[in-house]
């Protein structure tokens, strides 16, 4: 039987209170993007919103007869309890995919899988928390406003960004360089995926030869226009054209599936439906053949970064395939969030994000411009405001991403809430956030690569960011492990149901303090200056720990 599932609008309620309501809505939601709403994945190959259709629909019962003081249990997308709790506690609180970690590996993770005794709940798949396809293009508009921010005069206008894959994420790209006003060059080898980003308006034009590419990306860059050309071919050989003939982007970069050699990496020399022939007849042939390919492309990046291009890994392990094919120094390419997210990290800035649960764009907008309000003085801020009503398709009901810091994002929650009780919004409004941020995320191979202090698989900050938005009355809490390889993280979600009551404020208060605060201190406690210096004048309490044995 096939099940359709499509969020609730309106201000009508099937549950006993909003906040029930809320989150019903958001699990609705969720499904509602799914990339494969029959087998309830979400995105990320296998990431779940619920175990099987039997524990979707009796979740979904649980929540319509929820009470205000009770407090429901989901054990890797299955309900295994109701228990009484009090009316400031959550409403449902999650754990996914967490196996004790000498049990965590692929192998006995797809034992107890496919026994249906768990699932992968990526980070919002999992928490009834993701929105489509607005959480990566705004997290990639972010790396490069950062990165905008850090090596330009704040805008990348008049700069040329060079970069690869119109991927699920990598088409992401073009869109986040031209809203930050700069131009953008992909080499993408297949060129269905070309064309249909032409037709989305992800690109503007295919060049198909890199030397014409080049010169009309330059040309436009002179004019300080934005725009985004897709050149189709590959990575490596494109690359190293553009060093051979001395063409140093201002950044360089790149988003081939490049963490998986055999299926998401194309060798040199094959076009996509040959490189597929190889990969079914000999994979041993096809990952030599990838293996060389990669190795020229790291050392052609390398080579850029050395003439004077911003060169980074954008999170595709593109530096471990190049070392593991051997490039050495292959390791010393920086990667994406030591040297955009973490400073944002640090201060506790990350991805805020509000679902709009009436389902009307009239109250999109309301928040849009509340937003643009608040935080006049965010120069990043404002340029996606100005841009992502326009730029940003809605995807189930409307949503809108905005990366905020400690401080910003309890003045806007409060915002919020307090517009849904004097009736200027049509119904509540749902704030949540990806695990990817601040304080709520270990993985050692991203979010938490290259900690000062060398603590980046240390799993207790995850862990404590779950407690104190539950210990707040946060409405949803969630632990997951296995977001991103097997066995490789930690990570907790939350969400807060804006439901215009006063006592919610108090939540919310304390709630929006906590969430980002815990990654303040997680970040001062490895070491990082901008962490430290913002912690000395927050007003987050640090019991002073004397140096040495204290013996
Ligand atoms: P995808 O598999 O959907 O797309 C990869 C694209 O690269 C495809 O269109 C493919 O045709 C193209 N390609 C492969 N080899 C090529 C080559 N040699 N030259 C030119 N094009 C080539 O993957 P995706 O979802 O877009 O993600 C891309 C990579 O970025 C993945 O490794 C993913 O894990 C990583 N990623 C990381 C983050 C993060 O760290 N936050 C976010 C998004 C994506």
């Amino acid at each position: 039987m096939t099940v359709t599932v499509t969020a609730a609008t309106g201000a009508e309620l099937r549950c006993r209170a909003w906040r029930q309501e809320g989150i019903l809505r958001m699990l609705e939601n969720t499904l509602a993007n799914a990339d494969d709403p029959q087998r309830l994945v979400v995105y990320g190959s296998t990431g779940q919103a619920a175990r099987d259709w039997p524990s979707y629909h009796a979740i979904v019962a649980a929540l319509r007869e929820l009470g205000d003081d009770e407090t429901l249990l989901v054990q890797s997308g299955r309900p295994v309890a109701i228990f009484r709790t009090f009316a400031h506690s959550p409403r449902v609180l999650i754990a996914n995919g967490n196996l004790v970690p000498l049990a965590a590996t692929p192998k006995e993770f797809e034992r107890l899988r496919a026994a249906g005794l768990t699932m992968h709940g990526q980070y919002t798949a999992g928490c009834w928390a993701y929105i489509g396809s607005q959480g990566i293009l705004q997290g990639t508009f972010e790396t490069f406003a950062a990165c905008a921010r850090r090596f330009f005069d704040g805008s990348l206008a008049g700069r040329v960004v060079v970069t690869a894959g119109l991927g699920a994420m990598g088409s992401a790209q073009p869109v986040a360089v031209t809203m930050n006003g700069g131009v953008a060059l992909v080499v993408e080898v297949d060129e269905e995926r070309i064309a249909r980003r032409l037709c989305t308006g992800h690109v503007d034009e295919r060049i198909d030869d890199v030397a014409s590419a080049w010169a009309r990306c330059r040309e436009a860059a002179g004019r300080r226009e934005a725009l985004a050309v897709a050149v189709c071919g590959n990575a490596a050989d494109a690359l190293e054209a553009l060093a051979d003939r001395g063409a140093v982007p201002d950044v360089v970069t790149d988003q081939t599936s490049a963490h998986n050699l055999l299926h998401g990496y194309v060798p040199s020399g094959l076009a996509v439906r040959a490189a597929a022939d190889l990969r079914e007849r000999d994979a041993d042939e096809y990952l030599r053949r990838a293996g060389q390919t990669i190795a020229r492309h790291a050392r052609a990046l390398l080579e850029l970064d050395d003439a004077g291009a911003i060169a980074f890994e954008y999170g595709n392990d593109l530096r471990l395939a190049a070392e593991a094919a051997g490039v050495a120094g292959a390791l010393g390419l920086p990667g994406f969030v030591p040297l955009f997210v973490r400073p944002s990290f640090a201060v506790g800035r990350g991805p805020f994000r509000w679902v709009v649960l009436s389902g009307e764009r009239a109250d999109q907008a309301a928040l849009d411009e509340a937003a643009r309000r608040l935080f006049g003085d965010d120069a990043a801020l404002q340029r996606w405001l100005a841009q992502a009503p326009g730029r940003v398709p809605i995807e189930g009901l409307p949503a809108r991403i905005c990366w905020l810091g400690h401080g910003a994002r309890r003045r806007m929650a409060l915002k919020i809430n307090r517009l849904v009780r004097e009736g200027a919004l049509q119904a509540p409004v749902a704030i949540t956030r990806d695990h990817l941020d601040s304080g709520s995320c270990a993985y050692p191979a991203r979010e938490t690569l290259s900690m000062p202090d060398g603590s980046d698989a240390i799993a207790d900050w995850p862990y404590l960011n779950a407690l104190l938005n539950a210990s707040c009355g946060a409405d949803l809490v969630a632990i997951h492990q296995n977001a991103g390889t097997i066995g490789g993280s930690a990570s907790a979600g939350m969400t807060v149901i804006c439901d215009g009551e006063a006592a919610s404020d108090e939540r919310i208060d304390r709630v929006f303090d906590v969430d980002p605060g815990i990654g303040v201190v997680r970040h001062a406690s490895a070491g990082v200056a901008e962490a430290r210096t913002y912690l000395a004048e927050s007003g987050i309490r640090v019991p002073p720990v004397a140096e040495g044995s204290g013996e």
